[in-house]
């Protein structure tokens, strides 16, 4: 038998239901996986071995018994660490929260449970999520599997870095402007952002609660259609949560592994061929387009004018929002308490509490979004970006008139080098490019592995209408059998 570790989700599943290996098997496999390579990579901040294998004993338990399991029993997931995991560590990359164990599982988590995967740990992220390298985070930087002196992507940096290490075969990320998809494109795995409210929030520290979208992380896109399916749908207890049943993702998953794209219209974004694409990117992008007219596809061009305003509305609509939502970071609820001696007023330890908890990307967010938000400035600022995310879905509903799905690169550039983008914020932001818009829209978008430049992977990224997430799968998945699934060199 092929090594566990790299093996699909789908395929470990079987093997678990046909009685071909047991989930202790396959979580002692990843278990020695990350053992052996994460001093590498540092994709993890905490790996709980034993609630692991405690919970791989209870899929073969139930297995024994006869009972029916889901379709992702027994096989492993890495968490982002921004959901809340009950009685393990939650730190969201920040010093804030160092030490928090939350007392209650975010729904997302709630739900890889009951469908019986087995939660090997916490992944490394930017701190609060704000960041494209994870270099952003309080706990050191994850480094990219196909080679390790570049960034993995952000802020979700662990989650992909894990999959494409072979540390786990599904993981959990969450996409505000960009944070699932790009770290998919850098490290050659496939991420995809639901519709908004198609995954719930409950239970995910929130950075800007109406973008915010937790989705599934994976090396195959019937995995992450697979994981989707397992989390999706509605939740009570997210008051932005649709009341609707999750698309069928996993049918047109298989049914675009067919590689039949016949009477599918893709539109291709004209603007975003004059902004700044690296090369080696367009002519991967260009590439997969052929591959993709060859499948039956009808390839169009699409205008979406307002695209170019995206990156400015969601630097001041996802700051100003989380302006508001860090300040429940107050060093009396959760997390680190600094200055506490007797002779410092509540207002002085607050403040000396979130100048040592938070790091400099976070602080420079709270002060972007509160000046954006003030009194005076409030229209000039988010009032207009507000105006400019209207245009931006009015963009995509004009588009989605006339094709039925948009095709982007996902990212303009490859994974770079690590330090080459922390000391110029705007450089850092021009990761989110192409992938902030579906954000400001609320619509679905997923990144598929599309081909390599100079060696490192590049992604292709499939935006579609509103609970159309089918339909992204269906795409997605035609490309990855004209495309493959890349391998990293070995560690
Ligand atoms: N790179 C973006 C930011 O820094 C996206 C973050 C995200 O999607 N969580 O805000």
């Amino acid at each position: 038998m092929t090594e566990l570790t790299k093996l699909s989700a789908a395929e470990i599943a079987g093997l678990v239901a046909a009685g071909e290996t047991s989930a202790v098997e396959v979580t002692r496999a990843h278990l020695d996986r990350i053992a052996a390579v994460d001093d590498r990579v540092h994709a993890f901040l905490h790996v709980d071995s034993d609630g692991a294998l405690a919970a791989a004993r209870d899929v073969d338990a139930r297995r024994a018994a006869g009972e029916e399991l889901g379709p992702l029993a027994g096989v492993p997931v890495a968490v982002k660490d921004v959901l809340t995991t009950k009685g393990v560590p939650t730190t969201v990359g920040s010093k804030i929260l160092e030490g928090w164990r939350p007392p209650y599982d975010s729904t997302i988590v709630q739900r890889l449970r009951a469908a019986g995967t087995v939660m090997l740990g916490k992944t490394n992220m930017d701190e609060f999520a704000m960041g494209s390298s994870t270099e952003y985070s309080a706990y050191g930087p994850t480094r990219n599997p196909w080679d390790t002196d570049r960034i993995p992507g952000g802020s979700g940096g662990g989650s992909a870095a894990a999959l494409a290490a072979y540390e786990a075969p599904l993981a959990i990320g969450s996409d505000t402007g960009g944070s699932i998809r790009q770290p998919g494109a850098v490290t050659g795995t496939v991420g995809a952002k639901p519709t908004y409210g198609g995954t719930s929030r409950y239970g995910l520290v929130a950075f800007s609660s109406s973008l915010d979208t937790p989705g599934p992380c994976a090396r195959t896109v019937l995995d992450a259609a697979l994981l989707h399916e397992a989390i999706g749908g509605h939740d009570p207890r997210d008051s932005t949560s649709i009341p609707a049943p999750v698309p069928d993702v996993v049918a047109a998953a298989k049914r675009g592994a067919t590689g039949d794209l016949t009477g599918v219209r893709l539109g291709v974004v004209s603007e975003f061929a004059d902004e700044g694409v690296e090369p080696g990117v367009l002519a991967a992008f260009n590439e997969s387009v052929d591959a993709l007219t060859k499948l039956g596809a009808e390839i169009v061009e699409v205008s979406c004018p307002h695209f170019r305003y995206a990156l400015p509305a969601y630097y001041l609509i996802a700051p100003s929002e989380c302006s508001s939502n860090l300040a429940r970071f107050d060093g009396v609820r959760f997390g680190l308490r600094v200055g506490d001696d007797g002779n410092r007023s509540l207002e002085e330890v607050m403040s000396v509490t979130r100048e040592a908890g938070f790091g400099p990307e976070v602080k420079r967010r709270i002060m972007i979004g509160t000046y954006a938000l003030s009194s005076g400035y409030y229209d000039a600022y988010y009032g207009q970006a507000q105006k400019v995310r209207t245009l931006i879905t009015r963009d995509f509903t004009a588009a989605f008139e006339r094709v039925d799905a948009l095709i982007s690169p996902t990212t303009p550039f490859v994974a770079f080098p690590l330090g080459a983008r922390t000391s110029d914020p705007y450089q850092m932001y021009l990761a989110d490019l192409f992938t902030s818009p579906t954000n400001l829209y609320g619509g679905p978008g997923i990144s598929v592995p599309c081909g390599l430049s100079g060696g490192l992977p590049v992604g292709l990224q499939v935006m579609a209408p509103t609970m159309a997430d089918d339909r992204m799968y269906r795409v997605a998945a035609a490309l990855e059998t004209a495309v493959g699934t890349l391998t990293p060199p070995e560690l």
